[in-house]
C-alpha cells in the first residue's frame, strides 16, 4: 500500500482563505478588525523566524499583527505589565507569548496572566480546564490543526483506536482531550511506556509528539493507519548540510499507512493557520458574534 499524503500545506492555506472571508465579513459587517498580539522575549533566532512569519500571515488574512520585541533581561514585572496592558486593549483579541521564555521568567505564571479570552495557545489553566472537561475553550493550534485534518480525512472519528505518543502539555495531552472528544479510544504513550511497537500497532491513528527524529518505523504501523507526525527535528544530510525529518520514519511508514502527513508540508503550516482561526473565534466571541465553522471545536 502506498499512504495517501494529507497536504497539510494546502489544508493549511485553506483555512486562511476561510479565516480571510469570514474577517472581511465582520469588518464590513461590524467595523471591527481582528488583532494578534506576539510577545517576545529575547533573540533566539527559531523564535524569530517563528515570530516573523506568524506577523506576515496575520496582516494576509486581514488582520491587525501588534508584535512586541523585548530585550533578553527583561524583568517578570515588565512582561507582566506588557500582558496587563494587552488584556485591558480592545485592538487586541489574542496575545501570544513565543516560548521558550528565558531561564528567570515563570512560564507558567506569564500563561496564566493573559486573559484566557485572549489566551489563544490555548496553555491557561482555564482553557486547559475547559478542554478537559468538554466545554468550549481555546483549543492549542497543534493539536487542533493534527483534528482538523483527520476530521476532514475520516469523517467522523467514532470508535477509532488512537495513539498519542508524546504526553506534553502543548501537544500530546490536548491531542488526547481532543480525541477522546471525538469519541476515539485514545492511548497516551511516552518514554516509560513498555512494548511502544506494539501499543502503535494496534492504532487506527497515530499521532507521534515526541521530538525523535524518524523514531516510528513502519513495522509499527496498522495496514491502512493514518500517521500524522507533529514532530520537527534537524538532522545532518550525508552529504553535508541539514534538513528536517519527523518523529516518523516516512519512508517506510508510507508504504503501510492509508494516510500520512509528511515533514515537512504537514502539521507545521497548520499550527500557524490554527492560531489565526483561535484569533478570529476569539474577537467573535469577545464581539458577541457568530464564531466561523468548522475552525475550532
Ligand atoms: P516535549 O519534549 O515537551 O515532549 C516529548 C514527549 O515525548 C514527552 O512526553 C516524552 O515522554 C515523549 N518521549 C520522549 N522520548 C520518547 C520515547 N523514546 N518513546 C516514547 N515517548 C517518548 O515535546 P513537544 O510535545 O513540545 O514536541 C514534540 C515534537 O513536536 C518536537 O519534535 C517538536 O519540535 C514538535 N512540535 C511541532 C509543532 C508543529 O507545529 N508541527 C508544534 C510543537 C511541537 P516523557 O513525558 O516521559 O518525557
Amino acid at each position: 500500500m502506498t499512504a495517501t499524503v494529507i497536504d497539510g500545506k494546502a489544508f493549511a492555506a485553506k483555512v486562511r482563505g476561510q479565516v480571510a472571508t469570514h474577517v472581511a465579513r465582520i469588518k464590513a459587517d461590524h467595523g471591527i478588525t481582528p488583532g494578534l498580539a506576539v510577545v517576545l522575549v529575547g533573540e533566539d533566532p527559531a523564535s524569530q523566524v517563528y515570530v516573523r512569519s506568524k506577523g506576515k500571515l496575520t496582516v494576509e488574512v486581514g488582520m491587525n499583527s501588534y508584535e512586541h520585541k523585548l530585550d533578553a533581561e527583561t524583568s517578570q514585572a515588565d512582561l507582566l505589565a506588557l500582558i496587563a496592558q494587552l488584556n485591558a486593549d480592545p485592538d487586541v483579541h489574542g496575545i501570544l507569548v513565543q516560548l521558550p521564555l528565558p531561564k528567570h521568567l515563570n512560564e507558567d505564571l506569564v500563561i496564566n496572566a493573559i486573559d484566557p479570552a485572549k489566551d489563544v495557545d490555548g496553555f491557561h489553566i482555564s482553557n486547559v480546564g475547559l478542554l478537559g472537561t468538554g466545554q468550549k475553550s481555546m483549543v492549542p493550534c497543534t493539536p487542533l490543526g493534527c483534528l482538523m485534518m483527520l476530521r476532514t480525512h475520516h469523517g467522523s472519528l467514532s470508535g477509532m483506536e488512537a495513539v498519542v505518543i508524546g504526553r506534553s502539555n502543548i501537544v500530546g495531552k490536548p491531542m488526547a482531550q481532543l480525541l477522546l472528544g471525538d469519541s476515539c479510544t485514545v492511548t497516551v504513550a511516552h518514554s516509560r511506556t513498555r512494548d511502544l511497537a506494539d501499543i502503535v500497532r494496534r492504532a487506527d491513528i497515530v499521532v507521534a509528539a515526541v521530538g525523535r527524529p524518524q523514531m516510528v518505523s513502519g513495522d509499527w504501523i496498522k495496514p491502512g493507519a493514518t500517521v500524522i507526525d507533529v514532530g520537527i527535528n534537524r538532522i545532518d544530510k550525508p552529504d553535508g548540510g541539514t534538513r528536517l525529518v519527523g518523529d516518523v520514519d516516512y519512508d517506510s511508514c508510507a508504504q503501510v499507512a492509508g494516510a500520512i502527513t509528511p515533514v515537512p508540508g504537514g502539521v507545521g503550516p497548520m499550527t500557524i493557520a490554527c492560531l489565526l482561526a483561535n484569533t478570529l473565534t476569539a474577537c467573535c466571541r469577545s464581539a458577541g458574534l457568530d464564531e466561523p465553522q468548522g475552525l475550532t471545536v
